[in-house]
């Protein structure tokens, strides 16, 4: 079969992880800008999607969707493209073009217009190399205990995290001079994601540091920390094995109110620990935080904007606008307007350096990546 994927920047590391899945089976992708051949598949963020649905619906090929839009939406894209897949793809997109070929019903997972049956299995990540011709980030551990209200990734990769074995991280970090790792919480490798195994991250780093010549950041972009994992101990560490010299952390709100409605499992005070941490260590903390959250009032607003300035004396905040992403609990709610003082406040920090990001278009994040 003449297999395509649809080229999407935002999706490259989708295209890593699943050409090498398709690899293993005998399939073979050829990245494609426009669909074609027999077969093209999507990657689709909830951003993008809207703007390539036409192209979907009009391709003059056999289309397969999935990421996490099409996981929030499939009921919707079924009537777009001819092949949903919900969840993770390593196992589901061979097994459903093997299908494909035959000619025969698609497996469990993927969803079409005659119906959709729940998927059948949960990856291994020892099973699927992050990457092997086209190089993507490695991804060490997948899936998150916590449930915050505004986010994907439980959705997709559901609660319990499944983590990749040091051997197969250790053959992957072969490829790299500087190691990048993804994960929901790098802090939390080898546990479940809400009791440290600090051990396991020290043995982690140990091993991708061994040979002394390669550059390990961790913590930082594309994977950051949740706060109250930030203690004495993994500042040590990091400082320790790691070379990155900023640390990024998700605080997203400076209003204990607005986190405990976003189901966070954290408080300010989390927050604020970790920032003394970070600096006591020597360390320039990075923090995301979130304007617009639905129901935020303009004194949460202001809390957050107290936090960031707190943030900006001796570091970075990268800020968002609210997005109701489908699949999450907010899904369909509205973004309450940013307040003038916030503007203000992180318009004057964004000029002085101290803060990017995009809290007024939300669109933008998916289009610009800021190094730090
Ligand atoms: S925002 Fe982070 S901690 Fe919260 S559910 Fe998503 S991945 Fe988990």
């Amino acid at each position: 079969m003449d297999l395509r994927w649809r080229e999407i920047t935002s999706q490259r590391n989708s295209f890593a992880t699943l050409y090498t899945a398709c690899e293993l089976y005998g399939y073979n992708l050829i990245s494609s800008s426009c669909p074609g051949g027999d077969v093209t598949l999507y990657s689709l963020n909830s951003i993008q999607a809207p703007g390539l649905l036409d192209e979907i619906a009009d391709a003059p090929c056999v289309t397969v969707v999935g990421g996490p839009h099409a996981t929030a939406c499939y009921d919707e894209l079924v009537d777009v493209a001819d092949y949903v897949v919900v969840g993770e793809g390593e196992f589901t997109v061979p097994r459903l073009l093997e299908r494909i070929e035959h000619g025969q019903a698609p497996p469990p997972g993927v969803a079409t217009q005659n119906g959709y049956i729940p998927v059948d299995h949960s990856v291994i990540l020892d099973s699927y190399p992050s990457f092997s011709e086209y190089k993507g980030y490695i991804e060490i551990s997948r899936g998150c205990p916590y449930a915050c209200s505004y986010c994907q990734t439980p959705c997709i990769f559901g609660h319990r995290m499944r983590h990749r074995s040091l051997d197969s991280i250790h053959d992957l970090a072969k490829h790299f001079k500087q190691i990048r790792l993804v994960t929901p919480n790098a802090l939390a490798y080898g546990s479940d994601g809400k009791h440290p195994k600090m051990e396991k991250v020290e043995r982690l780093m140990a091993t991708l540091k061994a040979d002394g010549t390669r550059e390990l950041y961790f913590g930082t972009f594309p994977s950051e920390i949740r706060p109250e994992w930030v203690t004495e101990e993994s500042v040590d560490l990091i400082r320790t094995f790691c070379d990155n010299r900023k640390l990024h952390i998700g605080v997203q709100s400076g209003s204990d109110a607005v986190l405990s409605r976003l189901h966070r499992g954290h408080s300010c005070a989390d927050a604020l620990s970790a920032l003394d941490h970070i600096r006591d260590g020597g360390l320039v903390p990075i923090v995301d935080v979130i304007l617009g959250f639905p129901d935020e009032t303009e004194e949460e607003q202001e809390e957050t904007v107290r936090l960031v300035r707190e943030v900006c004396k001796s570091g970075f905040v990268h800020a968002h606008r609210f997005i109701p992403l489908p699949g999450t609990p907010l899904a369909g709610l509205q973004s309450t307007p940013v307040i003038p003082n916030a503007e203000s406040v992180l318009g004057s920090l964004a000029l002085a350096g101290k803060v990017t990001g995009s809290w007024n278009d939300p669109e933008l994040r998916f289009f610009r990546r800021v190094s730090y």
